[in-house]
Order: C-alpha cells, then sequence, then structure tokens
C-alpha cells in the first residue's frame, strides 16, 4: 500500500504519483500495535561478534538520534549480541515500502539505494548505519524501498527478540524491586499482591551528591529504598551513623504512621537513585486491595438485543479505517432507526494478528456512559466481524476540526467543552479499570444534541490503577514517552494524551508532529519533551500549564482527571451542568446528518476467514 494512501487509510490501489499539494494536507493517522504477544521471556539467542563489529553497531545506535536514547546500558549490550549478520546480494531488495517490517539493520559493507514513492530522488549510502529501526517498535510500514547495488553485509535485530530483551529487563527490574520489598520490616506483613503492586507504584527519584533527602525533625511521607550510589545518615546528637548502598531503605515509619523523621539522610557523590512511594499512594493501594473491585463482564441488556443483520440495510459508508468501513444503516422495518455498523474484514484481522483487538472492542458493550458512543451488539459471518453501534450524526471531530473548522482551530471555550465530554469519558474507562490507549480526534463523534462521545475500542487495555503493561500501542503523534522507549506504562498514558489533544484542539496541529510526518522525527520530540515546544502566542497561559501539567515526562508527575477538573483553565466551569447535558453547547444542533466525505461503494469482498477464533466470542 502506498504511504499516502496509508496515511489516508484508503484502500490499497496500484503504485501511483500524487499532486504534491495532497500529500502536504492534514492526514488522518492510523494507530499503530505491535502484535507480538505479552508471554513471559525466553532468552534471546546470541551470535558472537568480534569487538570491531559490536563498535560498529554501538556506534551506529549511538548515531542515531532515536535509537540512542531507548537503547542504552545493558539493553544496549543485549541488543548488540542479539544481532545476526546476513550477507546480502546485489539487487537484492532488503526492505520493501509499505511492507510491515519486523527486522532492524545496521549496513555494514556495500552500497545501498533508497527511493520512495513520494519522490523522484534516489538516494545512496556506504556508510555504517541504521536503517529500518521503526519495525522493533511496532508493526510499522515501510516508508521507503532499500536495496543492495552491490554485494552487502548488514548487521539484523528482530523485533520479537528485542521485544523480549525488554521483558527481560521489565521483569528483572520488577523482581529485584520485589526482593528489596520484602526485606523491609514493615512491609513484612504485606501479601504478594501487594507487594507487586507496590513494585509497580514505585518511582525512580535521582538526587546529586550533597542533597538532603529526608531532614530529622521533618513529617514524613514518603518512603525510599536506594537503588544506586550512597547515603549518609546522621542523627542529632550521635553524628554519623554511616554510609549505606543499594538495597538500604528509609523512611519506612511514614507509611504506617504520620511521624517526625528519625533522622537525616544525604546522598553521597556523585549522584544517589532512590525508588520512592508516598505514604497517600501506599494507602490507596492497601484500600484497593482490600475492596478488590471487579466489574462485572455481564452484558447490559439492551432494547436492540433482538436486531439480526438480515434487518438491516445500508445506506451508505461514514467511515474507513484499517480493516474495512463503518455504514450508516436502518432497520427495514422502521427507516427512521439508524446505526452505525463498523465492519472489519475477518481474513485482514486474522493477517495482521489483531485478533485481540477485534475481541477488545466488544467491551464496549458493557459501557454504559453518556460520554462513549454505545455499542449494542456484535454479528459475524464467514468474512467480516460487525458492530453495531449508536449513529452520532455530526461524524467525528477529526473532519470538524480538519475540514470545517477556520485556521483548523477551536477557541479555548470550544476546546473546553470538547475536552471536557472527552474527559467523563476517559474518567468513566479508568473508573472501571480500562485504559483507552488512543486518544485523538479521529475517535471521538459528534452526537445530533451537539455533544462528545469517544469509541473505537481496538487499544483498550483491563489495567487497574497501579497494573503496568507494555505492548506498544497507540496512535504515533499521541504516545508517551514511556511507551515510545517501550517501557512499562499504566494509565498516565491516557493523561498524556490529553495534554497533546488539548494542544491540537486549540493549535491544529499536535505538539510533537513533525512537518514530513516521519514517525522517527515525531518520537525523537517526544523524548525531548514538553518544554521544547514552542506554543502559539494565541494560547492562554493557564491552557500552557494544563498542557505542561499532563505531559510531565514522569507519569507519576502528570495530574489525574480529578485535577484536571480543578485546573484553573476550567475555572467557572460547571461540570455538574455537563454531565447532566444542561450546559448549552458551542456546536450547534447536528440533526441533520453531516457527511464529512463520500466514499466510494465498496464492492470487492474480503476472502472467507474460518479458522475460529471468532467462535464463542462474536
Ligand atoms: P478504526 O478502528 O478503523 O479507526 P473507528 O471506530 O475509529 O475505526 O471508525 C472509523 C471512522 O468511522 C471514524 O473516524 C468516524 O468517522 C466513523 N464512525 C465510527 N463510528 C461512528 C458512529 N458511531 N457514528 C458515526 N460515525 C462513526
Ligand atoms: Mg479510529
Amino acid at each position: 500500500m502506498c504511504w499516502y494512501c496509508w496515511r489516508n487509510r484508503q484502500k490499497w490501489r496500484p503504485p501511483h504519483d500524487h499532486e504534491e499539494s495532497a500529500v502536504e494536507e492534514q492526514h488522518r493517522r492510523p494507530a499503530v500495535y505491535q502484535s507480538v504477544s505479552e508471554l513471559s521471556p525466553k532468552e534471546p539467542q546470541f551470535t558472537s561478534k568480534t569487538h570491531e563489529d559490536e563498535n560498529l553497531i554501538k556506534g551506529a545506535i549511538e548515531r542515531n538520534d532515536f535509537l540512542s536514547r531507548v537503547i542504552t546500558g545493558d539493553i544496549l549490550k543485549d541488543v548488540i549480541a542479539a544481532m545476526y549478520k546476513s550477507d546480502i546480494k546485489a539487487n537484492d531488495v532488503i526492505i520493501k515500502e509499505g511492507n510491515t517490517g519486523s527486522h532492524m539493520y545496521v549496513s555494514i559493507r556495500g552500497t545501498f539505494e533508497i527511493k520512495t514513492s513520494r519522490s523522484k530522488n534516489i538516494t545512496t549510502f556506504e556508510d555504517v548505519r541504521i536503517f529500518g529501526e521503526l519495525a522493533i517498535l511496532y508493526d510499522a510500514k515501510r516508508m521507503a524501498t532499500i536495496r543492495a547495488v552491490t554485494d552487502a553485509t548488514v548487521w539484523v535485530l528482530d523485533a520479537p527478540v528485542y521485544h523480549r530483551i525488554l521483558v527481560k529487563y521489565n521483569y528483572k527490574e520488577h523482581d529485584e524491586r520485589v526482593d528489596f520489598l520484602i526485606r523491609c520490616d514493615v512491609l513484612r506483613d504485606s501479601g504478594e499482591k501487594m507487594l507487586k503492586m507496590l513494585a509497580s507504584a514505585l518511582v525512580s527519584e535521582q538526587y546529586p551528591g550533597g542533597k538532603v533527602i529526608i531532614k530529622e525533625g521533618d513529617k514524613g511521607n514518603k518512603f525510599y529504598i536506594v537503588r544506586a550510589g550512597t547515603v549518609t545518615v546522621t542523627k542529632e546528637g550521635q553524628g554519623n551513623l554511616g554510609s549505606f548502598g543499594k538495597g538500604y531503605y528509609f523512611g519506612e515509619r511514614a507509611l504506617l504512621e504520620e511521624t517526625r523523621r528519625q533522622a537525616t539522610v544525604t546522598a553521597d557523590d556523585p549522584l544517589v537513585e532512590c525508588l520512592a512511594i508516598s505514604r497517600k499512594l501506599f494507602i490507596e493501594i492497601k484500600d484497593y486491595l482490600k475492596v478488590t473491585p471487579r466489574s462485572s463482564n455481564s452484558m447490559l441488556s439492551n432494547q436492540f438485543n433482538e436486531i439480526q443483520l438480515k434487518d438491516l440495510k445500508i445506506v451508505y459508508t461514514i467511515g474507513e479505517g484499517g480493516f474495512g468501513r463503518v455504514e450508516l444503516v436502518m432497520l427495514k422495518e422502521n427507516k427512521n432507526q439508524c446505526f452505525a455498523l463498523k465492519m472489519m474484514s475477518k481474513y485482514t484481522i486474522v493477517k495482521d494478528n489483531r485478533q485481540q483487538q477485534a475481541i477488545n472492542e466488544r467491551l464496549q458493550i458493557s459501557c454504559d456512559s453518556p460520554f462513549i458512543v454505545k455499542m449494542y451488539k456484535t454479528f459475524r459471518d464467514t468474512r467480516y466481524i460487525f458492530y453495531l453501534m449508536e449513529y452520532c450524526s455530526g461524524g467525528d471531530l477529526w473532519s470538524l476540526l480538519y475540514k470545517n473548522q477556520k485556521n483548523h482551530q477551536f477557541s479555548e471555550k470550544e476546546a473546553k467543552f470538547i475536552t471536557g465530554c472527552v474527559l467523563e469519558g476517559l474518567e468513566y474507562l479508568h473508573n472501571k479499570n480500562i485504559i483507552y490507549r488512543d486518544l485523538k480526534p479521529e475517535n471521538i463523534m459528534l452526537t445530533a444534541t451537539g455533544y462528545f462521545k469517544l469509541t473505537d475500542f481496538g487499544y483498550i487495555k483491563r489495567l487497574a490503577k497501579f497494573e503496568k503493561t507494555f505492548t506498544f500501542a497507540g496512535t504515533v503523534e499521541y504516545v508517551a514517552p514511556e511507551v515510545a522507549r517501550k517501557g512499562t506504562y499504566g494509565r498516565a498514558v491516557d493523561y498524556w494524551a490529553c495534554g497533546v489533544f488539548i494542544f491540537e484542539m486549540l493549535c491544529g496541529k499536535t505538539p510533537f508532529s513533525s512537518m514530513d510526518y516521519n514517525d522517527a522525527k515525531i518520537f525523537k520530540n517526544i523524548l525531548n519533551g514538553i518544554e521544547k515546544i514552542r506554543f502559539p502566542e494565541a494560547v492562554s497561559p493557564p491552557a500552557k500549564d494544563l498542557i505542561k501539567r499532563l505531559c510531565r515526562e514522569n507519569p507519576s508527575e502528570r495530574i489525574g482527571i480529578e485535577d484536571i477538573k480543578q485546573h484553573r483553565w476550567y475555572e467557572g466551569f460547571d461540570w455538574p451542568k455537563l454531565q447532566k447535558f444542561q450546559m448549552k453547547t458551542p456546536f450547534k444542533n447536528q440533526s441533520k446528518s453531516y457527511r464529512s466525505r463520500r466514499y466510494v461503494p465498496d464492492k470487492s469482498l474480503p476472502p472467507p476467514e474460518d479458522s475460529g477464533w471468532d467462535d464463542g466470542i462474536f
């Protein structure tokens, strides 16, 4: 599939040129995902290398803006060890534009040629460099074709191997944290579950040498474990009590009661890293475990339970996505009753290994919030999975912003209203221990009443408040830095996305986007952080402050939904009024159905798929 079509999520067409202006236009952004499983780690195979080979690979990684920041330390050593050599014949194509890649390469010998369908220029290179690196992050479509001009040699890293290396380090780190915790007296009676949750909730904090971490006599509200470096402990009247290193913990009484610190702990040179947890969070976790909420899986009964596929008639296509289409359908018996019917090709789902995603979307049925598009039921046949949903006649927010809106911007008042609806939807999901992971205007619908609702549950994940996961999922411009690094992450990725979202509503572009839609550049911008981003003059100081508080590098420092609602950007905003649909919407009544674009009817049928993965589910 060509790059432009892919960006625009159109159907495949034979290779063709696109007018430059079309490429410059705003594009709908596909969500991306890595389809490797989250199973327990297997040891990667290591291939032996000379010192020179290792240095060549290391140099190439260090010269790459993005990888140099995500592949470091022990992970770098393992990545180098896991790469294997491959000889390539002159004229062989190594990566092909539009294909889904699963290897990253380092060129070490030969001449290579880069060609893209977007440009007539052909470039060549002969140096040692990384190419195809996005494939190890997620199932990225190749942006260019790279061919060996001469006989050549490359080092190769397989994406699943990289994934396993990361899994190994994440497990290792988690186990190490649990080990630390088990040794603490105050935690001795905590169950295994509590310790595991605490381990995920610990936050790394760094202190330069000489910095006082806790001071004798101060009120204590945090507990610390030394992870690297040493600390010196002193006490009034007793002087220096010694210097302690990795695994030493202090401030533990703060977890149990509000108390004054019994000693002063100072960081030694040059730097100390501690894992810390606040008393507030500690108590929250304890309470959480006591109640162990479990949302019921039972399907809510609804008025449309009896509808069958044969009762529906397709009116026209209202949206197009990665796996198929969204059709406006009506009941044959009652032409006034319309629905949106999302159809996904089972063949494509299986080919791309996205069964879990298709199954996830069903969770939308069990959601009952006025800020989430209602899903009534699902069907299947040999070719498709169908999702029957409430029809939102205002279309999606992306079309509203980029097709209808002057300068592609909303006023702050409009942005507050839209974001208000989004926050209500997200809060509902988080309270059900579901994270959304794909916030963006493309997934937000405008209803006939002028209110907004979330839809598209393809990337949602059940995740309790303190739990972490680490499959790469989301839309590139919206992913949080911890996702871009392929580390573990929790619900704070949705807070980050809220910051990006508010920025996009106010500025008509996302903060970390790159003019040429280069994903590697976007990741680099994300890692550089929000402080490096210049805000347009028109963005008010409170909006700027809120966006910055949401896009904090450290997930535990991002403000949560309750705090966003209290933030001064929302001063005077009547939340109960919004919740009761009594707030006047700045978006006029959308009773006339709004078609953002016309789609050509699709007469082709995907091949049937009958492996049975969907038996008993749809
Ligand atoms: P995908 O998983 O392919 O991204 P979505 O569920 O996001 O699919 O739907 C794709 C597009 O279809 C949306 O961006 C929107 O334009 C349209 N659409 C989806 N659901 C509805 C709905 N309930 N009412 C109206 N339009 C919808
Ligand atoms: Mg979508």
